[in-house]
Order: C-alpha cells, then structure tokens, then sequence
C-alpha cells in the first residue's frame, strides 16, 4: 500500500445519515481499510426512512425482495411473499437496516445518534489532486436529548440526508396556520405518522361506532405514496377516512406477481431511454419508429394492466395520473391485494374527493375548506404534502459557493439534442428549467469541487433498485476519495460541461421533475434506468459493468442481483495495486 493511500485511509471521514446510503457507504470505507468512520443521524436508530421510529405493521414499500439488499448480507423474504410477488414491508426494511448496523458496522464506526447537523463548512480545501493535506471541515452539531452544540472536524464528508428526510408543508396548512384558524383537532405531517398512529386511533373512533358523526374521521391530503400509505392503514384500523388530492402518482399492478425475469432484469429498464444508448436493442427501440411506436405501446399495455386489475373506472380521478413514461412520479402497488390502498377504495372503505384542493382550515374550527367552498369536517388533518431536500440549510453560503454545490444560471442552452423517437412530441421542458440548474457529476459529486475529492453525495441517485445503486455509488466514492485512477473527467471545466449537460438530459427526460433537477436530486433521476446508470459508475472505476451477463437474445432478461458486487472490492484493490 502506498503511503499517500494509507494517509487518507486514516483521515477522519464523517457520513451525515444513517439510512440505507449511509450505511452501505461506511460499510464500504471500513471494508476498504478507512480507519475513523463516524455516522451521525438525528434518529435515535439506524434506517432513515425505514428506521424504528417510522414504519408501523402493514406498510408496503414500492420495492420487492432483492431490490433493497446489499451484497455482504442475505434479506430473508417478507411476509406474505408468495401471495405478493416478495413485496417489501417497512418492518422488513427496519430489520435489515438493523441487522446490517450489527453484523457489519456496530463497534467498527463511530456512530452518533439524535444529534443533529446544524452546519456544515470548509475551512480549508486540500490541494486538488493531493490527498496528504486533507481538507478541514467543520461540522456544528446539536445533541439532541442534551440540547449541546460542537464543533467536529474532518477531512472527508459524504452528504447521506435522503432527499426524503425533511418535510414540506404549505404555510397555509401548517400546524400554526390550523391554531390560528382555531381548528380543533389534531394535525401533523404523515412523517410522524408511526409516533402518533395510537393517538389517531384513540381520537377518532371506528366506523361502526361513529353512529354517523361527519366529524368521526380523518381527512389525508395529498394524493402520493405516503397518502396512499396512511389512507390504507386507518382503513384496514376500521377507522373512516378521506383523501383529497389534485392529481395523483401513476401507479403499477398487476394480478399476478411479475415474474422475476420481467421485474429484477433490464427488461423495463431497457424501455425507458437512457441518455447513452449502449446496446442495440436500446438503439432499436428508441432511435427508430419502430422502436418508438413499441415502446408507448408497452407503456399503455402497463397503464391498462393497472387501471384493469383495480377495476378503476374510466372517469375516476385516479387516471387523472402523472404519465407512465414521461414522469418518475410512480407508485408500484405489484401484485393486487384485498387491502391495498385501491382495493380499499373499490370497497368503499376510503372515500375519494378529487380533482379537489384544500384551501385551509375552515373557519368554524371543524376541519378543512375546499376549494369549491365545501367544508369537511376531521378529528384529525393528516398532511401528506410530501418532501423536501435536507441539504438547503445545512451549508453556509460559502461552502455552497466554493463547492458548486447550489443551483446557478445554465451555461448549456436546454435543447434536445438526442432526438430519440421514443421521446418524440413529448412535454415540453418547463420554462424556468431555463433558469437554473446544478452541476452535480453523476448525481455524486458538485462538478466544480471534483478535483479535491473530499465531499460527495450518497443516495441521491433516484433509482428502482436503492441496494444495488447505493452499494455501486459507495464504491465509487470510496475510489474517488482513495484518489483512484477513475474515467472522470481531468479538469473543472469538462467536469461543468459533463455535468450540465446530464442536467439538460434530465429536465428534457422528466419535464414534470422540475424542482428536482433544480434542487434536490438534481441531474440523477434514473429511476427506470438504473442498470445503465450503475453500469456508467462501474465503468467509471474500471471494473466490470452489465455483470449479470447473457447471450445476445437473453440478457434483457437475466436477473440482475446485488450479489454480483460482492468482489468489487477486491477489483478495485487489484486495479489500484496494477496503476
Ligand atoms: C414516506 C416515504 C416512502 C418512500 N418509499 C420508497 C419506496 O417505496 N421505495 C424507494 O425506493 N424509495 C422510497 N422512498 C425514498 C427513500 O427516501 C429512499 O429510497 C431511501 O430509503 C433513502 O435512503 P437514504 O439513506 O438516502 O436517506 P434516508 O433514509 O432519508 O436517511 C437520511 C438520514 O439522514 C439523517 N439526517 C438528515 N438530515 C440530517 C441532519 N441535518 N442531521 C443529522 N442527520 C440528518 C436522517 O436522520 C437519516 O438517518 C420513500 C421516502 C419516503 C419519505
């Protein structure tokens, strides 16, 4: 081993999070011989989404088995497999987050739980390209249970908050706006939905002995995933409950589970254009008519599926849905249950107002106003008004600036310079995509900090499979901040260039994805084409990439399993001792 890869080995690296990202990331840095890993997290468990504190029994995540597991630790099936197609369970992301933190991480990192990053800031960058003069960040903290604030320092940070870990509330729905409009029932953000889950249950009585009470219910607003989510719960608890939504996710569902060579392979992925087109089935189907007209044909045969195994009727808001092809707004139900959000909705168990705003709190203190002045009446207002990025907030000004890490006026004019057919007379890019955008290389890194190789992202990477991405993007990291040989680019200017231009692709790509390309995930969304996406990261450290292999007419169709990755390590090591 060299004695400039043994320095920055023992150079203390701080990973802000411990969720899925944060996890596999210190995993990775400890397997590759880092020395002084340190995980804080503002929860008092490991998990982020998935952790203790969030998850309750019956809730369903959009992944099934095999999509969520890392390549050092076997995920036994959840419950129900068989009937649901191995449909992951929040409790069995709980388990494994856990699982994982004790076989692999506990007493070999430093973890510092309920402490809360207040700020992040560099003090001072290493030379580009040197890493024996580590850089100094200074990370201020707040100790939750003791309410004390300090200071830390490291040479490496690697950014794991979830793009989903902070919530977004309208200030007209908020918590104040409802006691200033004396509303007298309980509201909260459905982030805090397992903490308060028995006190809605205690609040608002089952249906049966409601004896018709208007009021004995809780109204849900929003029409996503979580909505979905809560609205399911409360309904199978007994308890009444209204969604009030504009427009809703697409969703996916089928009768039958989908067998594995569809689901876990590059099937679908190969479908959806990728802003390389490497193989020539993805030159087939998105560069000629042809190819066009089968891709959407799919599309639609995957939306009537949907539609179909629901029974959804053809005027029902729930088609009034964000596009299949064109948005990375989805919500994969699999395969059909009887206590589902939509089956329960088809028993009449949920009640649907929709296409329908909330305006705010209604003024006589009962429950909330619509936008057509009706009012709706709830001991409880559940908000399911979604996410917002954790990383604003946390930087100075300063760092956000010197790091190139905000949103700045685009150089690159945003035109659609790949011409596929499959994206012919698509929606076009909204307009203030003009006006902003982020230059963060590969999802991973801020394009004008790439050469100092001493802060990345993790878990930004918007992807069907989060455990196989989020384990190829730790070894990526791991590389890149070892000073790895990597196919990247040498200077900060090609860097920009790079990066600005996956951002062209990604506002082109998903029009309706706005405020993310602008802001929090920025150019990442390869929802549908992660396969290519982690194949670009593999190659990018030289190693192996489309490892799950194939013969010309089976490789769309091989399943694609995390296993695979469990030697990447050892490639990285082997390349690094050839250079
Ligand atoms: C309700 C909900 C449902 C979702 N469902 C799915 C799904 O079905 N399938 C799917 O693939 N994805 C889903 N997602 C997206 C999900 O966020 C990611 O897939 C993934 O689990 C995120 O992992 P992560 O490690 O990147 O971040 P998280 O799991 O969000 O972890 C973030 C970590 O950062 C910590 N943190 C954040 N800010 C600070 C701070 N200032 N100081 C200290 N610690 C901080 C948190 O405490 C936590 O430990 C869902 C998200 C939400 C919110």
């Amino acid at each position: 081993m060299s004695t400039s890869s043994r320095g920055v080995l023992d150079q203390p690296v701080c990973i802000i999070g411990a969720g899925v990202a944060g996890l596999i990331n210190a995993h990775v840095l400890l397997q590759d011989g880092f020395t002084n890993v340190t995980l804080l997290t503002r929860d008092a468990s490991v998990g982020g989404v998935w952790a203790r504190e969030r998850v309750y029994p019956g809730l369903y995540i959009n992944n099934v088995h095999g999509e969520y597991r890392f390549s050092c630790l076997d995920m036994p099936p959840p419950e129900r497999s068989g009937a649901t197609g191995g449909r992951l369970t929040g409790i069995a992301m709980r388990d494994y987050a856990e699982k994982f933190y004790e076989t692999h991480l506990k007493g070999k990192a430093h973890f510092s739980f309920q402490t809360e990053v207040l700020g992040i800031e560099r003090r001072r960058a290493s030379p580009a390209g040197d890493p024996n003069e580590p850089s100094i960040w200074s990370v201020r903290v707040k100790v939750l249970l003791s309410g004390q604030v300090r200071e830390e320092n490291f040479a490496r940070i690697i950014l794991a908050t979830g793009g989903c870990s902070n919530p977004q509330v309208p200030p007209y729905l908020s918590e104040a706006a409802a006691s200033g409009a004396g509303y007298r029932g309980l509201v909260f953000h459905t982030s805090k939905f397992s903490t308060k889950l028995d006190e809605v249950l205690e609040l608002v009585k089952p249906r049966e002995n409601a004896n018709g009470h208007e009021n004995e219910r809780v109204v849900v607003i929003g029409g996503g995933k979580s909505a979905q989510d809560v609205c399911a719960k409360l309904a199978n608890e007994g308890r009444r409950v209204t969604i009030v939504f504009d427009r809703t996710d697409v969703f996916l569902a089928t009768p039958d589970p989908i067998p594995d060579f569809a689901r876990k392979s590059r099937f679908l992925s190969i479908l959806h254009p990728h802003r390389v087109l490497k193989s020539r089935l993805e030159r087939f189907l998105h560069t000629t008519w042809l190819g066009g007209k089968i891709v959407h044909a799919v599309m639609d045969l995957l939306s009537t599926t949907s539609y179909k195994a629901y029974n959804i009727p053809l005027d029902s808001p729930f088609r009034r849905a964000h596009s299949l092809f064109w948005s990375v707004r989805l919500s994969d139900d699999g395969a059909v249950r009887s206590d589902s959000f939509y089956s329960l909705v088809g028993a009449g168990a949920i009640d649907v107002v929709a296409p329908h705003r909330v305006k705010g709190y209604s003024t006589d203190g009962s429950g909330v106003t619509l936008n057509d002045g009706t009012t709706l009446s709830a001991k409880v207002v559940l908000l399911a008004t979604g996410y917002q990025s954790s990383w604003t907030g946390i930087f100075t000004k300063e760092t956000i600036e010197e790091i190139g890490f905000g949103k700045h006026a685009p150089t690159l004019p945003i035109e659609d310079n790949w011409q596929y057919s499959s994206m012919k007379d698509g929606p076009k890019p909204h307009p203030d995509s003009r006006q902003w955008t982020t230059t963060i290389y590969r999802g991973i890194v801020p394009a004008k900090n790439l050469l100092h190789r001493d802060f990345a992202i993790a878990g930004a990477l918007f992807t069907a499979n989060p455990g196989y991405t989020n384990e190829v993007v730790a070894h990526w990291i791991s590389s890149y901040f070892q000073n790895d040989r990597m196919n990247i680019p040498r200077t900060t200017e090609k860097a920009l260039v790079e990066a600005e231009k996956e951002s062209v692709w990604m506002k082109i790509r998903f029009p309706d994805m706005l405020s993310w390309v602008n802001d929090s995930y920025s150019a990442s969304l390869d929802f549908w084409t992660w396969p290519q996406a982690a194949d670009e990261l593999l190659e990018d450290m030289g190693v192996l990439p489309q490892r799950s292999g194939g013969g010309w007419f089976t490789w769309p169709f091989k399943i694609i399993d995390t296993k695979e990755l469990s030697t990447l390590g050892e490639e990285r090591r082997a390349l690094r001792f050839e250079h």
